[in-house]
């Protein structure tokens, strides 16, 4: 059904495979009664990497963000009118969570770690989830419902042991391969033209990766 209202990937897990989220940012923190996390991706063409500005990137995001709101409140109806609950999550923000001091967002549910346990992909070294036909060109919607699904396989790939290309070419030294430092990053990628528009003032991290251009 997602991939029928535009999604190019979908996968989905049942509730017992988050047993290791972090508190506040559990599925079911956010629905009890959750029983099974879908997730489901829209791939962004790879010839954005090309461009000489990152305006045309942060278009594709922007409707790309768009698409997945609507495809995740439209999943939402469609499960409704099936017999059960569900709850649509933000593809980007708002932050409910924020920490001021490190400019630290968070959504109400890492939509990336949610992809990784629905089979999607792995979460590299630039914190991105890579995914074996998309590479790390995914941006993210999900639904949460108390419907009983059959889930899909985890990935169990991983980065290159011997690849840190993504860690050494941060202008800002934000990776370490776990995690990013997003007031590091902000610093660069948080970028306000002089006319008043966004734009994504870094993408270094995801056009470098091998994984960009699968
Ligand atoms: S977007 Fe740029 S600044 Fe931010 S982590 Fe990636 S490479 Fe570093
Ligand atoms: S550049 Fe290398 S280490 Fe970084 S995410 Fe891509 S494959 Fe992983």
């Amino acid at each position: 059904m997602a991939c029928s209202l535009g999604a190019d990937v979908c996968g989905i897990a049942d509730i017992k495979r988050f047993v290791n989220a972090p508190k506040g940012f559990h599925p079911l923190d956010v629905y009890a009664e959750t029983k099974s996390v879908i997730v489901f991706g829209k791939q962004f063409s790879a010839s954005l990497f090309q461009a000489n500005t990152n305006v045309p990137y942060a278009l594709v995001k922007n409707k790309s963000v768009k698409l997945l709101d609507d495809i995740a409140i439209q999943l939402t109806a469609i499960i409704e009118s099936e017999g059960y609950r569900a709850i649509p999550i933000p593809a980007d923000e708002p932050y409910e969570y924020w920490d001021s001091q490190n400019r630290h967002g968070r959504g109400i549910l890492s939509l990336k770690h949610l992809g990784q346990l629905c089979g999607i992909g792995w979460i590299g070294k630039n914190t991105l989830l890579i995914n074996k036909k998309y590479g790390n060109r995914l941006y993210l919607g999900a639904v949460i419902s108390n419907a009983e699904l059959n889930e899909d396989d985890l990935v169990s790939n991983s980065c290159p042991e011997n690849c840190s290309i993504c860690l050494k070419s941060c202008p800002q030294s934000a990776l370490n391969g776990v995690t990013v430092n997003q007031k590091k990053c902000r610093e660069l990628c948080a970028y306000v033209t002089d006319g008043g528009g966004f734009v994504y003032g870094c993408n270094i991290c995801r056009k470098i990766c091998p994984f960009a251009n699968i």
